[in-house]
């Protein structure tokens, strides 16, 4: 298996668990092109804000981030601007943590990739598009229309009614 690269959303968050309840910075993320594990996201915006609580730290912040998909029409790469909003509570100590929620490593670190990614995909529309007027592809020759026409007749009938065409145009 290949070897991952390390994660560019861990942070260290030791200095607010060592924090009194209550305190609270900002994150700042901007990240030009980020790979959140399988998933590139060009860009990856937005602040977080962390709050030492009695359980851990929560998490709560607006993310701005466009990423590639397949247009459901011609398949191409269909760019979708995506807001994703967090509000989280990463326990801590990690061993009081309720399974399956998420929390800080007694290190101090926490990588977010896993998160960040889950809620991204969250946000990706069912039906991507790659713009409004896609043309998609031809059904006959399997063409991109968005590259131009490729002279196949436009036969836009339904193959359940091709049937009762065949029968209509035999009479
Ligand atoms: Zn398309
Ligand atoms: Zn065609």
């Amino acid at each position: 298996m290949e070897k991952q690269h390390p994660s560019r959303l861990r942070f260290n968050f030791g200095f607010l668990v060592e924090a009194r309840i209550g305190t609270s910075r900002t994150i700042e993320l901007d990240y030009p092109t980020i790979d959140v594990e399988d998933v590139r996201l060009s860009p990856l915006q937005g602040q977080l804000e962390v709050t030492r609580t009695s359980e851990g730290v929560y998490l709560a912040g607006t993310l701005h981030t466009v990423t590639a998909v397949d247009c459901v029409r011609c398949l191409g790469d269909a760019y979708v601007p995506l807001t994703v909003t967090l509000g989280e509570l990463l326990y801590y100590p990690p061993w009081d943590a309720p399974a399956g929620e998420l929390y800080i490593g007694e290190d101090g670190y926490i990588d977010l990739a896993p998160l960040i990614r889950e809620l991204t995909l969250l946000e990706v529309p069912i039906q991507p598009i790659c713009r409004p007027d896609c043309q998609g592809l031809c059904q006959v020759c399997g063409q991109n229309l968005n590259e131009g026409d490729c002279g196949c007749e436009d036969d836009d009938i339904d193959p359940r009614l091709a049937k009762l065409k065949e029968l209509l145009d035999n009479e």
